[in-house]
């Protein structure tokens, strides 16, 4: 990436890749995995995992994002996030960091909502987590935590998001017309690359009026939403949350419109 990757000798590389191949077992191929980086020094307050977290993650490469972490705590930069540095620590006292699946899924939209609530489980279990994003590292309430996770998918690019069958809608906000964009036909205009984000900032402007736009991100294809609510546990699942979560975003619109007019394409009026 942006530095040298730093020289490790092989009889490291080689427990990198015994920590790394332990560690991704049973993941199944092509599968999504949330895992957690867990310090063996210091106990679990709830006493299930052999140790604290420090950071969970998700991932559709297992093997390689372990072996990445551990390069990194070998050498970290000065700018290296705090993680490295931590990892680094206890590395160079013998106690190397600890790598569990938490759970695993066939696509990343599902992977990244319940990391998510992993971390957040974590977090009230008493962890402090080395992650950066604020739902990540700070325990929030129910409603801050959706608005982000909204957020979130928003960062999914047109093919991701084709993948899941995540939809688009745009309406004007004065009536004009309102369109069900499939990341597909987005992508013919915008390029797969393109984050919903992107579009989103692309197409504030209605072609017509030249008002504002409003958005909602609408689940196409994940089936089986109709869950009654008051059978849900509130925490025990991050499965069962993520349904929650995405039947009510199947119903809220996601973002308010602003800003300057992007070029959006007079084709889909
Ligand atoms: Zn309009």
């Amino acid at each position: 990436m942006h530095s040298k990757p730093p020289l490790i000798s092989d009889g490291l590389r080689a427990k990198f890749q015994a920590i790394a191949t332990e560690t991704a077992e049973l993941v199944p191929p092509s599968a999504y995995a949330n895992y957690v980086i867990i310090d063996p020094t210091t106990a679990d307050l709830e006493r299930i995992l052999p140790g604290a977290a420090i950071y969970v993650g998700q991932t559709s490469e297992l093997k390689s994002r372990i072996r990445s972490h551990l390069r990194q705590a070998i050498r970290p930069d000065p700018e290296h996030a705090q993680l490295y540095h931590y990892m680094a620590r206890l590395i160079s006292r013998g106690a190397w960091p600890l790598f569990r699946v938490l759970e695993t899924h066939t696509n990343r939209i599902d992977c990244m909502l319940a990391e998510t609530v992993w971390a957040q489980r974590l977090l009230r279990s008493g962890a402090r987590l080395f992650n950066t994003w604020p739902e990540q590292s700070r325990i929030l309430t129910e409603s801050s935590l959706r608005r982000m996770q909204r957020a979130r998918l928003l960062l999914l690019s047109l093919k991701e998001a084709e993948a899941v069958d995540l939809h688009l809608q745009i309406a004007c906000r004065a009536g004009c017309y309102t369109l069900m964009a499939a990341p597909k036909d987005l992508a013919v205009w915008f390029g797969h690359r393109l984050t919903l984000k992107g579009v989103r900032e692309r197409t504030r402007r209605c072609p017509e009026c030249g008002g504002q736009n409003r958005y909602a991100l609408v689940n196409g294809g994940l089936a089986d939403l109709n869950v009654d609510p008051c059978e849900l546990p509130g925490f025990q699942s991050s499965d069962l949350e993520t349904r929650l979560f995405l039947q009510e975003l199947s119903e809220f619109p996601l973002f308010a419109a602003s800003g300057p007019n992007g070029g959006w394409p007079d084709t889909f009026a």
